[in-house]
């Protein structure tokens, strides 16, 4: 039946899907539409649609003025579409040697496209990894997704402490680039030196280099205490 309705699924479908999965992450309520439109760059009238629709296919439950919630149907095919993505990644860095800035928009096109054979033996090629290489987990063919270590936004994290880099935020794809220049990867360790008072830019250390990062580049860098 899963199979059946996998195949239904069209690319727009398992995005909204994806997406509403994130926005649930910390929270039980139902995800406003207004907010789906606004992360998938799609009008209320198209996400209202959208609602409707996935839940004729009882993918979610949608209530008018209060929103949306996945059903178990939605958020296995959610968690599927997450786990090619994040696999894909993991197999174009790993074996062709793209970058951090290159894979997303690749990754995001092969989500879609991908026979679960197919992800299977490539999950088996990679032997079978937990996180992908911008450090998110990646959840298993049953759908169980890893536990993240608790990580700290750089924005958050505390003066003069040396961090490790756990996971980055990778959906601009200018800001990774920016980070492959600098020769930023993830388990790098990054000292926070400073933090501007009046626009929260941060001074770090990245390999005994200074950089300086606007508060926007600093929130996609998320850290653990190097310490622990
Ligand atoms: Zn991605």
């Amino acid at each position: 039946m899963l199979k059946f309705i996998v195949t239904m699924i069209t690319i727009s479908k398992e995005d909204y899907l994806k997406e509403i999965y994130a926005l649930s992450l910390f929270t039980d309520e139902p995800v406003s539409t207004s907010k789906i439109a606004e992360k998938l760059n799609i009008t209320n009238a198209a996400t209202s649609d959208m609602a409707k629709k996935l839940s004729a296919l009882d993918l979610l439950s949608y209530e008018k003025y209060k929103g949306v919630k996945l059903t178990e149907k939605g958020r296995t095919i959610a968690l599927n579409t997450i786990r090619r993505h994040r696999l894909w990644e993991t197999f174009l860095i790993k074996t062709l040697g793209l970058n951090w800035g290159e894979v997303h928009d690749e990754a995001e096109v092969l989500e879609h496209q991908t026979s679960e054979f197919l992800m299977d033996r490539i999950d088996q090629f990679l032997n079978f990894p937990e996180f992908d290489p911008h450090g998110d987990p990646i959840p298993t063919k049953e759908g169980l997704m890893p536990v993240l270590p608790e990580v700290v936004c750089l924005t958050e994290a505390e003066i003069g402490k040396t961090y490790i880099i756990q996971k980055v935020d990778h959906d601009n794809k200018e800001v990774m680039d920016y980070f492959t220049k600098l020769g930023i990867e993830l388990y790098s360790e990054i000292a926070l030196e400073d933090r501007m008072k009046f626009d929260n830019s941060v001074f770090v250390s990245i390999n005994n280099i200074r950089h300086t990062f606007s508060q926007q580049v600093a929130s996609k860098l998320f850290v653990v205490n190097k310490n622990i």
